[in-house]
């Protein structure tokens, strides 16, 4: 028999909490839990967090909620990828698209990996990714991931939607599934002599038990960090960004929305642009040891141009980092409370969905002990730190010369063991796959993600060895044919036109 806390008491109503809230209930409602979700009418969200990867796919479809039904209350686009302009300065490699894979992507795949064998072997032959991949070629042409003859699963895609929509949907979903919403503040939270929360105190509410405690409170860590004392690693030293200011603007053009996210590089770090169907999110993350809250978002102001005037900014800092327990006596951390490094790559959701749902599992066993607390923690831990090595490569493969910004990040000795091994292989011309799978255990992208990362980014030996004629031919064929698969899917602003009428 699984073991099913009886009374769940989540803090936060952000997307975490609500996240949880609506998986918890799914997995135990049917079998007696009693879950309730407690948030401040005072305290408000972080108010961003609107892209995501294909994983958030799973999480709405075991719930059976279709995109039909969500994606219009949340202003939702679909994203096919995230282009990368203005890292590198590497010639014909300005720009770089890292594309969610397809099943259609195979065959292409496999010349692409043949043709990076070729030039890391010294060939001077042309390669770049994003000649090669379905969802590039989509976002090219400003295409939806759905094709025309076949609207369900040809590949991967991810979406973008406006965070605050999205929190009043979950919400919705969750109270009409079963859980109890109560709006108040915590004040306290009372530790018991096992070590566990025995219970929190309200301003309206008073006491509040519960068997179960799921901290998604945010930075704050109301539960985990402020009253169990768990205090997150700093990861500042392997990337150095800490704050952003996020500046929404109207749609650009008429009739047409871009279905992937740009995450273009700028002086102190780099600005995300979410397009989604009633406006595009801007934000310039950076680090505040570099720059000033008015330096960056004069330059972001001055990049966005017009549409950004007399819009106001919201500026948010963080310490980067992760705790080392997410779980805890009788208190599990989700969301910002189990710390955060930074946006790139928009991955904090999948951590949360990938904590829920790997948290449920280990619960079920009913084995208490610390070493199913340890595994978990484990796991997520791993997860993480993959997730960082992935992030700091973009940094470290830099090649921009313009502030100090770039070339600290360049230089940065403070890299993991397991990336330094990775990016060792890579220019040592060893086998790639091998080191990735000894290295990054629990890897969130497939070695093709690492490859478009080096590739895109031009990091390649000097050619030694005379151009071969066939790569340049495959790359042009591929490219081309790329482009004309793309025809048969929906120009992405039709197709959330059907979407959203219905
Ligand atoms: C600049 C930036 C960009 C980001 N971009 C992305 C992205 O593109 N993709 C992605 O996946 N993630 C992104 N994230 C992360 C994402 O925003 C968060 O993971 C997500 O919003 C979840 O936040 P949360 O629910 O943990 O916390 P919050 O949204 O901060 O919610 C905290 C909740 O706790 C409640 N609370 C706090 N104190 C109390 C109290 N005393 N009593 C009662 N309730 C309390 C509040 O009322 C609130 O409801 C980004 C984060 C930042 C900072």
């Amino acid at each position: 028999m699984a073991a099913i806390p009886e009374k769940i008491l989540i803090v936060g109503g952000g997307t975490s909490g609500w996240m949880a809230a609506l998986h918890m209930q799914d997995a135990w409602g049917d079998k007696g839990a009693n879950i309730c979700l407690i948030e401040s009418p005072t305290i408000g969200t972080v108010g961003v967090g609107e892209g995501t990867t294909p994983l958030l796919r799973n999480f709405f479809a075991r719930l059976g909620i279709p995109e039909s039904e969500w994606m219009p209350p949340c202003n939702a686009t679909y994203k096919c990828g995230i282009s990368f302009p203005d890292w590198t300065t590497v010639e014909g490699y300005e720009t770089y698209f890292h594309p969610f894979f397809s099943n259609r992507d195979k065959e292409y795949a496999q010349i692409f990996r043949e043709n990076c064998e070729r030039r890391r072997d010294g060939y001077d032959i042309p390669l770049h990714p994003d000649h090669y991949f379905l969802t590039s070629a989509l976002a090219r042409q400003r295409r939806s991931p759905i094709a025309r003859d076949k609207p369900t699963d040809e590949g991967l895609y991810g979406y973008h939607f406006d965070a605050a929509l999205m929190g009043e949907f979950l919400k919705g979903k969750a109270t009409q599934r079963g859980v109890t919403l109560i709006q108040d503040t915590i004040t306290d939270v009372k530790i018991g002599e096992d070590g566990d929360i025995s219970h929190v105190e309200t301003q309206d509410n008073g006491a509040i038990d519960a068997d179960l405690f799921v901290d998604c409170s945010g930075f704050r860590g109301l539960l985990i960090r402020q009253a169990l004392n768990e205090q997150p690693n700093s990861t500042k030293a392997y990337m150095f960004n800490d704050s952003a200011v996020a500046i929404p603007t109207p749609t650009e053009g008429e009739g047409e929305i871009l279905s992937e996210t740009v995450s273009k590089a700028m002086r102190y770090g780099w600005v995300w642009h979410i397009p989604l169907s009633s406006r595009t999110g801007n934000g310039y993350v950076y680090s505040s040891d570099y720059a000033s809250e008015e330096e960056v978002e004069a330059e972001l102001r001055e990049y966005l141009g017009e549409g950004a005037d007399g819009v106001e900014a919201l500026h948010l800092h963080w310490s980067p980092g992760r705790l080392e327990k997410h779980w805890k006596n009788n208190c599990v951390a989700i969301g910002l409370s189990q710390g955060f490094l930074e946006p790139l790559e928009a991955l904090m959701i999948n951590v949360i969905q990938t904590s829920i749902e790997r948290f449920t599992d280990a619960y079920e066993r009913g084995d208490f002990t610390d070493r199913y607390q340890e595994d978990f923690n484990r796991h997520v831990n791993g997860f993480i730190d993959g997730i960082l090595d992935y992030l700091q490569l973009h940094y470290k493969l830099n090649t921009r010369d313009d502030t100090a910004y770039w070339r600290d990040n360049r230089d940065n000795v403070n890299m993991s063991e397991r990336l330094t091994n990775v990016l060792n292989a890579w220019d040592r011309n060893e086998n790639i796959d091998r080191v990735l799978a000894e290295n990054i255990h629990q890897q969130l992208y497939p070695p093709l993600s690492w490859y478009c990362m080096l590739t895109g980014m031009g990091r390649f030996p000097e050619p030694k060895n005379g151009p071969l004629r066939l790569p340049t031919r495959q790359q042009q064929r591929v490219r081309i044919l790329s482009d004309e698969h793309a025809q048969a899917f929906y120009p992405h602003a039709e197709y959330l036109d059907q979407l959203y009428a219905g």
